[in-house]
């Protein structure tokens, strides 16, 4: 039999990377499996908030690459034949009223038990199952009643979630069994800490996929990153393809222990992701980043600027930082220039008439001008690079006067050197 999985987020904001994460595991059993993943949405309302939610999450799945398999259902939807399923359960005596509210009796001996793939053999002792509410007494269905039915209903063969909903698998474990349906097999994946130990939130960094596409990570690091909280293929394989995923990833591999969130080493291995990317494709990524965040840069400048960054930054939003002198006018502070007034002038000079303008004779100029005023070249080239980049820090001197061109670079040099004079 195919195996059927889903991810079913609640849509009270952006996707959380919590949430990313268990899609990937599910997206990845299935495809590893040749089977379906489902995108199923438990909402209980359908306002303006909830339709924002939904596309917010359908963006990010599809920014990721995760794909579902048919359309996205609603669990509001399915109120109707959830009341019609406690009508019969109450018929049956499997479940009774109680204050307005329908409760299902759990069983009161023996145990509740199921063999995790993550967790190994989980068991519960039913004097501890309490009777679950499964129809409020406003008549909407509950968490722990909708959700089992929906899996039924959507055919699910395997549960693949949070272990935090551990508590309340046995619950609709007794719920699908009382309804004479077949009990999925569950795997419940561990929680995602911060390198603190403490569970992942706002503290740490960024929360929502989101903020990381918009923080200029490559949804490729995303993946593959992710993948690896609470997953490995082996003790030491780190960068994977997506492909790779696919073909590695089993849940037999998923650790029952929390994974640790390390920011540190998501900015390095977006670095390595953004190094390899060949530099047609860097520039072409950097333009989409730019324009989704609101740098209406020109293009054929950002396609020129790209080479001079891309061994440089680990995130597309360091671009404008590092870069932006290139489209903008730059603000030089004078403590940074220096006293660099003779080296600009000599600059100045060694360039105004240069032929051809380019790097390698913009070098061999700026080195001779720093050798007459027998000026060592790293003293020298400070404060031209501070004068026409703006900044101590940039992406090399020679290559970036060359792109900027002499008008440019000419005018930035002369308006720093009244300034540093
Ligand atoms: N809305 C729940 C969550 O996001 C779904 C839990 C489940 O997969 O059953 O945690």
């Amino acid at each position: 039999m195919a195996v059927r999985v889903r991810i079913a987020p609640s849509p009270t904001g952006l996707l959380h990377i919590g949430t990313a994460r268990t899609a990937l595991f599910n997206w990845l059993f299935a495809r590893h499996e040749g089977g379906e993943f489902r995108l199923r949405i438990e909402n209980t309302d359908t306002s303006r908030e909830v339709a924002e939610a939904v596309d917010q999450i359908q963006d990010s799945l599809r920014w990721l690459g995760l794909d579902w398999d048919g359309p996205h259902t609603f669990q509001l939807d399915r109120m109707e034949d959830c009341r019609q399923v406690a009508e019969r359960l109450l018929a049956d005596g499997k479940a009774y009223e109680d204050e307005g509210a329908i409760r299902f009796r759990m069983p009161d001996e023996g145990v509740t038990a199921w063999d995790d793939i993550v967790r190994g053999r989980i068991e519960y002792p039913n004097e501890k199952l309490e009777d679950v509410v499964i129809v409020r007494s406003d008549g909407r269905p509950t968490y722990n009643f909708a959700s089992p039915m929906e899996d039924v209903w959507d055919g699910i063969t395997h549960v693949i979630r949070g272990d935090d909903h551990i508590p309340n698998t046995p619950k609709q474990l007794n719920i699908i069994r009382a309804v004479g349906a077949e009990i999925p097999v569950y795997a419940h994946v561990p929680m995602i800490f911060g390198m603190d130990g403490n569970k992942l939130s706002k503290r740490h960094g960024a929360q929502a996929v989101e903020e990381f596409r918009t923080a200029g990570y490559l949804p490729e690091t995303m993946l593959n990153f992710l993948a690896l909280l609470g997953w490995a293929p082996d003790g030491e394989t780190t960068l994977m393809s997506r492909d790779e995923l696919v073909e590695r990833f089993s849940l037999e591999r998923v650790s029952p222990s929390p994974s640790q969130f390390d920011y540190q080493k998501l900015d390095w291995m977006n670095g390595v992701y953004l190094r390899a990317l060949p530099s047609a494709e860097f520039a072409h990524r950097l333009l989409l980043w730019l324009g989704e965040n609101g740098f209406d840069w020109d293009a054929e400048r950002v396609t020129r600027a790209a080479p001079l960054v891309q061994e440089k930054i680990a995130r597309l939003d360091e671009f404008p930082g590092f870069a932006g002198f290139f489209f903008r006018d730059v603000d030089p502070s004078e403590a940074d220039l220096d006293g660099g007034a003779p080296m600009l002038t000599a600059a100045e000079e060694a360039l105004i008439a240069l032929e051809p303008f380019d790097a390698p004779a913009i070098e061999a100029a700026l080195r001779a001008a720093a050798d007459r005023l027998e000026l060592k070249p790293r003293q020298a080239f400070q404060p031209i690079r501070v004068a026409v980049t703006g900044s101590k820090v940039s992406p090399g001197l020679f290559e970036s006067i060359e792109l900027l061109g002499r008008e440019t670079t000419l005018s930035r040099l002369r308006v720093a050197g009244s300034s540093a004079a």
